[in-house]
């Protein structure tokens, strides 16, 4: 019975993911086929997950075959489109000590609200391991399964805080990224490091920057000083509805929520959105800050 792969690392391939990386890097086999794919990130506790969730629901109400991918070792990305924990695919790899041909679809995929398919990559085990490994293996077990072919939509939703390497994996996959961000301080700086992890990708890959989801803020002015430094753009804004924050609390999208009237607009913005990127945004060719810049951009020094 054979393994999973090893990790390919970039040592035979020095210069292909940029100077000085040894992250793991793609194998072509491994490239999504024909489903649009994107990737979502942005700081931890903005509210990544939920508006991961809200843009996959709104795929699927425009029709859509989505896939959700949760790429945090939290794990807790579809929480609101299956209503429950999920176990990771690292969870059930280790169940049959990694032969991954022992697996089944239905032991680590579930399906949720409105027919959206939901992964949970989980995170490496603490303290050993890498991310960007996690990503790799669930792809490979997702193409093995033959699961991506009917897919017109996957949905990677990722960590931004840390946008090394291995938490970058998923842009090797999509073809536009967008980013999370409130209206503050630490949001903004996480963006830019995800806007220059972008840069450095897109190298290599085919990713590009797609913009920018104000999340939570009722004001946008720093986030909208932010994109005209940077030649980023605003593609949706979402204000801090309770009912959003509730939503997760009754382990719901915001589509099954009452749709009072300020709900119904949020859910009008987020297939506003959905249909936006399923068009295809345009690429921006956004330029990150240095980090100690942004100290001094925003009003920090
Ligand atoms: S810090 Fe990033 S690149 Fe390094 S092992 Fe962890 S996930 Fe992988």
């Amino acid at each position: 019975m054979a393994l999973l792969d090893p990790p390919t690392r970039t040592r035979d391939r020095i210069g292909l993911d940029g100077e000085g990386s040894l992250q793991v890097a793609l194998d072509p086999n491994d490239r999504i086929g024909t489903a649009k794919v994107f990737a979502v990130y942005g700081k931890g506790g903005i509210g990544k997950s939920t508006t991961s969730s809200n843009l996959s629901a709104a795929f699927s109400l425009l029709g859509k075959r989505v896939l959700q991918i949760g790429c945090d070792p939290k794990h807790d990305s579809t929480f609101t489109l299956t209503k429950k924990l999920m176990p990771t695919v690292i969870d059930v790899l280790e169940t049959v000590e990694f032969h991954a041909e022992e697996l089944r679809p239905e032991d680590y995929m579930f399906e949720g609200y409105n027919g959206v398919m939901c992964v949970e990559a989980g995170g490496p085990p603490a303290g050993t391991g890498c991310g960007g490994y996690v990503v790799g293996q669930t792809v490979k077990l997702l193409k093995q399964h033959h699961l991506l072919e009917e897919t017109d939509v996957v949905l990677f939703d990722v960590l931004g805080d840390v946008v090394c390497g291995g938490f970058a994996a998923p842009l090797q996959h999509a073809e536009r990224a967008v980013v999370v961000a409130s209206n503050d301080f630490d949001s903004i700086f996480a963006m830019n490091r995800i806007v220059a992890a972008i840069k450095a990708k897109a190298k290599n890959y085919d990713v590009r920057m797609a913009g920018v989801i104000a999340n939570r803020s009722a004001a946008t002015d720093e986030i909208d000083r932010f994109n005209a430094a940077t030649g980023l753009k605003t593609l949706a804004h979402f204000p801090d509805l309770d009912a959003i924050r509730r939503s997760r609390l009754k382990k719901c999208t915001l589509f099954e929520m009452e749709q009072t009237p300020e709900v119904a607009a949020a859910c009008d913005e987020y297939k506003r959105l959905a249909a936006l990127m399923w068009a295809g945004c345009d690429a921006l060719d956004a330029e990150p800050m240095k980090d100690r810049d942004i100290f001094e951009f925003l009003g920090f020094e």
